[in-house]
């Protein structure tokens, strides 16, 4: 028989109620007590976060924004009054996220990473919306082009990779056409485009889908959008998510162009969900942070230092302007974090002068730091040139007697404006943007009616393309030797010589 004595009955009890213990989970539970206008109003949930996603009993979501000490104000993300007082709540723990990755490349979804196009969607990667902006010490200087293809802008108001370029302009100034002419451009350069829009209609959004699609630009596109029928809260979301998408093929060590199109939009969403959370007005209505909302969503655009793979995230904001004002609140304010702007003017459109951009008011502030070679020698005093032409153009328009001089200075403006219209989609290449101003400040369009100057310049190229074609590859590379651009001069001087026969 063993040795073996049963402890005591109490004491045996004892040890085994010591070793069980009881795991407890919380659920914490709030309560709708107030709703309506997309807007709730929760009781309970102490330890919810700012930006926490909460879902409601009947299985919508929406985002606690309004933390107040014995309550808390939460936008709801769907469209519809599905929630109702006295409804369960539940913090889920975890802010709003975006799938990242190679997958969302050619792909529509709207700000919560929901796929518009129809497919599934089968992403690894997550990524919150929200993130904070890459520190001075993790930057490096813009010192790379990013070209559009679009002659004026390439000349004159030259972008960078890790610029922030605003696009401002009138409703039906051409702002969508310049910032898809920009993706398209990009085709051969490894640039990765996302097109973020915001408050749009859908059948916009759709057409801006088709044009993306019909040039096979959407193997490296991805397009996120929240139209005007999403709610407040979605369009409020949907830069953020999509800066997240771009800020992973950036640390990823990729060039990234980022589109809003457009932040008034964001903005006019942004005062509908703030004065329906009972913040106080500011000016126009808009909430005292309505500056905060787009610097940080700006101050994302970067362009990392090598340590941190090189990648960059060119942003081009768009903003609406109500009959030109460009001195409102959300322009000052986005023209003031951007690192310069593109001004379209309503008139210039409509005299048919397209891009419309209105050269006195556009700036670039990284400048000639963002051009290449070959463009930086031939674009020297085109900004000038033709501010001071549209001076004197309006003084002209008095008086019949101008003297040679001005004469001169006038014909040559109204031939450079003729030089910058451009059809939209129909972007010129490196050469060809080099060729059309060196063959401006050789004088070579003196003598050609504006109205042959396109077919002139066509044929030209053409031309000058089979007689130097071994500098062409060169000079799309974006370098131009001294020898080169001689050769060039002398083959548009043949070509002219051609022509005026
Ligand atoms: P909205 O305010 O509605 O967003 P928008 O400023 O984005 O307008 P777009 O939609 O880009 O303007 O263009 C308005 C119209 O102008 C379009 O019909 C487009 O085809 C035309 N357009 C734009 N750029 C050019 C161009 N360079 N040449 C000819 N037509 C153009
Ligand atoms: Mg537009």
């Amino acid at each position: 028989m063993s040795e073996y004595m049963p402890e005591g009955i109490s004491a045996y009890l004892k040890k085994r109620l010591d070793e069980h213990t009881v795991k407890t989970i919380k659920y914490k539970y709030g309560t709708v007590t107030k709703t309506g206008d997309g807007v709730a109003r929760i009781l309970g949930l102490p330890e919810c976060k700012y930006g926490e996603l909460l879902r409601f009993e009947n299985g919508t979501y929406g985002m606690a924004l309004d933390l107040q000490e014995d309550h808390l104000g939460a936008v709801i993300l769907d469209t519809g009054d599905t929630v109702r007082e006295g409804m369960t709540v539940i913090g889920t723990g975890k802010v709003a996220e975006i799938p990242v990755g190679d997958e969302i490349l050619g792909r529509v979804i709207d700000s919560i990473g929901r796929p518009l196009d129809g497919r599934p969607l089968m992403a690894q990667k997550f990524r919150a919306c929200e993130q904070s902006a890459p520190k001075i010490i993790e930057r490096r200087p813009v010192d790379t082009p990013l070209r559009t293809g679009i002659l004026a802008i390439d000349s004159m108001v030259p972008i960078g990779m890790g610029q922030r370029e605003l696009i401002i302009g009138d409703r039906q100034t051409g702002k969508t056409s310049i910032a898809i002419d920009t993706i398209l451009n990009q085709k051969n350069s490894n640039v990765i485009c996302i097109y973020c829009a915001v408050g749009q209609k859908a059948s916009t959004v759709s057409r801006v889908i088709e044009t993306l699609k019909k040039a096979k630009a959407m193997s490296y596109t991805c397009v996120v959008t929240a139209t005007a029928s999403n709610s407040p809260a979605m369009q409020y979301l949907a830069p953020f998510a999509a800066t997240s998408i771009a800020e992973w093929f950036m640390y990823a060590g990729k060039n990234v162009l980022i589109i809003y199109d457009d932040l008034s939009k964001h903005a006019v969403a942004y005062r509908t969900m703030s004065l329906l959370l009972q913040r106080p007005p500011g000016r126009e209505a808009f909430p005292g942070d309505v500056f905060y909302l787009h610097s940080r969503l700006l101050e994302r655009s970067a362009c990392l230092s090598k340590d941190l793979g090189g990648g960059s995230l060119t942003a081009i904001p768009i903003i609406e302007t109500m009959g030109g004002n460009i001195s409102s609140y959300i322009p000052t304010n986005v023209i003031s974090i951007t690192d310069g702007q593109i001004y379209l003017e309503n008139e210039l459109f409509n005299s048919g002068i397209r891009p419309a951009i209105n050269t006195g008011l556009s700036v670039s502030r990284v400048g000639r730091a963002a051009q290449c070679d070959s463009i930086k020698k031939v674009s020297g005093t085109l900004r000038i040139q033709l501010s001071k032409f549209r001076e004197m153009a309006v003084f002209a328009r008095f008086g019949s007697d101008v003297d040679v001089q001005t004469a001169k200075m006038l014909k040559k403006g109204s031939i450079l404006t003729e030089l910058f219209k451009q059809q939209k989609s129909n972007p010129y290449s490196n050469f060809e943007e080099t060729l059309l101003l060196l063959a401006y400040n050789n004088n070579v369009f003196d003598d050609v009616e504006p109205s042959k100057l396109k077919p002139f310049c066509k044929k030209m190229t053409q031309y000058v393309k089979n007689v130097c074609a071994g500098i062409v590859p060169i000079i799309e590379t974006g370098f131009m030797s001294d020898g080169d651009m001689s050769a060039l001069e002398k083959s548009i001087m043949e070509f002219k010589g051609i022509s005026d026969e």
